[in-house]
């Protein structure tokens, strides 16, 4: 049998006891439905505020992680597609120039600028 405060009174009394025998507060029920609510309660809570507090801090974290992503990804596509575009207008270029050289008096040299080009075709 041990001694506790009543809620109420705030006076020591045996936590045996169904009443505080000092002011009549109900004790047994009173005590066991509050002390587990608040346990619960409290437990939830603490719960909700890692959850909340992991969220707040996440949240926007991966978010910005995710933006800074998807930025350089997209900064790298965009870089690789002007790469190829390049290649292909200087390419393009070149099979302009050979075949604007091609003269077709010079067979010879034709049949070389042709293979040039064809050249040019398997690297696009
Ligand atoms: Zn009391």
């Amino acid at each position: 049998m041990a001694l506790v405060k009543c809620p109420e009174c705030k006076k020591e009394i045996s936590d045996s006891a169904d009443s505080c025998p000092h002011c009549g507060y109900k004790l047994k029920n009173t005590k066991k439905e509050s002390s587990s609510n608040f346990n619960f309660t409290k437990d939830d809570s603490n719960v909700l505020l890692i959850v909340a507090v992991i969220c707040l801090f996440a949240v926007p974290f991966v978010g910005v992680i995710l933006l800074i992503v998807a930025l350089s990804q997209k900064k790298k596509a965009k870089k690789a597609k002007e790469r190829s575009d390049m290649e292909k207008i200087l390419i393009k270029n070149a099979k302009i120039d050979a075949l604007a050289s091609i003269d077709p008096t010079n067979t010879e040299k034709a049949k070389e600028q042709i293979d040039i080009i064809n050249k040019l075709d398997n690297l696009d």
